[in-house]
């Protein structure tokens, strides 16, 4: 929806709007909120909402702490969960006293990124894949791991409480504009997906945070937890985001699709998946931020380890999906829910177009199952590993000098700081697991 700021204040009134969030994300891929009452919002929309960027980790040092919100008038919303008083919510770039772009916002990174593609003539176009699981709460209301259904893949139980839970999400987000796809039960006990539409990479982005925020409101609602973790239970799948990407020219035709290439694949398409493959070891830094992540990235889940491609199969790092035309597409298969989506869509998009001007071609297609290859195999092939760990993922972030362009220098050092420091408590606490296996062996 476009709207012009007195279209957006008429309607505010007209609905009775009380409240209006202002939101925005930070570093970590927190979304934050300011509320203001509808008397406010004309200052809002004037761009005049000040807050102190050094009470939001990891924003700002406290000499530098005065931020503006730009509001984006498109992304309005009325909740449709509101209570007594009527709630909307409008999501903001983040600007300094200056009246420049702040380089801490990861939403104007993002912009940066498409605006580049946009000079070389390509719309960007991601569709995500949330996965993510609905946990039982206890009498105090804390989550527990525990999961009431026994479904697996696709079942259609009648036991399944979550399922009438994500039945109420896609009403909801329904409501909120979103074109649902598809939703079913995942392959673990209490896991769950929901699709919704691809769109261009700023607006994916947003979804990607309304998705998540409307999907843990409406689980609490249902006595239900919903977690983004990517890996709680042992033993089973973990959460994914896979990122279904494609590039369109500015009239829309996909950019990718090219009928008469063996694999209907444009120049555009193999350069494009050339640049993903090799920024990947240093991207994962980004789309795998957190110690928990790396716990899903293991062979058996249909989570990749190896850095490769193929069509169809669903082990490696990316999977050309078969269907063609309007839906050709790159699906990147790494990144999981705990990620920042806008500066995960920074980093992947960007490698792309590095791909594409670089003129890259991808290697290490792959026909057979990963998981089934001999570690000889593989090196023979020079197929390479995603990293195993946040530290190892961090020393290749480091070093790949493409990543300090594609996110500029305040955010390339803060995910460093930050990912170090995440590593560094990781680091000194010992473990479960390691009780469990050396208490009684040494
Ligand atoms: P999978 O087969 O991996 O389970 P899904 O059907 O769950 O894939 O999700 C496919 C996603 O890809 C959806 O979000 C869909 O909108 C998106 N998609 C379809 N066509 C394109 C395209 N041309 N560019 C980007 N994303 C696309
Ligand atoms: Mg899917
Ligand atoms: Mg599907
Ligand atoms: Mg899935
Ligand atoms: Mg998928």
């Amino acid at each position: 929806k476009k709207y012009t700021k007195e279209q957006l204040i008429e309607l505010v009134q007209k609905e009775s709007v009380e409240f209006i969030h202002l939101q925005f994300t930070d570093i970590m891929g927190v979304m934050k909120n300011i509320s203001i009452t509808c008397e406010q919002l004309e200052k809002a929309l004037d761009n005049e909402i000040m807050f102190d960027g050094s009470s939001i980790d990891g924003f700002v040092r406290i000499d530098e702490s005065d931020m503006y919100l730009r509001p984006d008038l498109d992304t309005f919303r009325i909740f449709p969960w509101s209570g007594e008083y009527k709630e909307a919510r409008l999501i903001c770039d983040v600007y300094n006293s200056d009246g420049t772009p702040f380089k801490g916002c990861p939403r104007n990174a993002l912009k940066r990124t498409v605006n580049e593609a946009k000079e070389m003539g390509y719309t960007m176009n991601v569709g995500p894949e949330c996965e993510f699981f609905l946990f039982h709460t206890d009498e105090k209301g804390e989550p527990s791991l525990n999961t009431h259904d026994n479904a697996g893949y696709f079942d259609l139980a009648p036991a399944d409480l979550g399922g009438n839970a994500r039945k109420d999400m896609i009403i909801t987000l329904k409501k909120m504009g979103f074109n649902i796809e598809a939703s079913h039960h995942e392959n673990a006990p209490g896991q769950h997906e929901i699709d919704f539409e691809y769109a261009d990479a700023v607006t994916t982005a947003d979804n990607i945070m309304t998705f998540k925020m409307v999907v843990r409101i409406v689980a609490q609602r249902h006595g239900l937890h919903a977690t983004f973790m990517p890996k709680p239970k042992n033993n089973m799948a973990g959460s994914g985001m896979h990122l279904n990407i494609s590039l369109a020219h500015l009239d829309g035709k996909n950019a990718f699709y090219d009928e008469n290439d063996k694999m209907q694949f444009t120049d555009v398409a193999y350069s494009f998946l050339g640049g993903l493959l090799t920024h990947a070891k240093a991207f994962t830094a980004i789309t795998n931020p957190t110690i928990n992540s790396y716990k899903r990235l293991v062979a058996g889940y249909e989570a990749p380890v190896m850095i490769a491609w193929a069509e169809g199969n669903r082990s490696p790092l990316i999977r050309i999906p078969s269907k063609k035309g309007a839906s050709t597409r790159i699906e990147l298969r790494s990144p999981d829910p705990s990620a920042n989506p806008y500066l995960a869509l920074a980093v992947t998009l960007k490698s792309g177009i590095d791909g594409i001007k670089n003129n890259i071609r991808p290697t290490n297609g792959v026909k057979n199952n990963l998981y089934d290859m001999e570690e000889q195999d593989l090196r023979d092939q020079g197929i390479d590993r995603l990293p195993t760990n946040l530290k190892e993922a961090l020393i290749e972030f480091s070093k790949d000098e493409f990543m300090k362009k594609a996110l500029g220098n305040h955010l390339y050092e803060r995910t460093i700081d930050a990912a170090l420091y995440e590593w560094n408590k990781y680091s000194k606490f010992v473990t479960e697991w390691e009780i469990d296996r050396y208490l009684m062996k040494f």
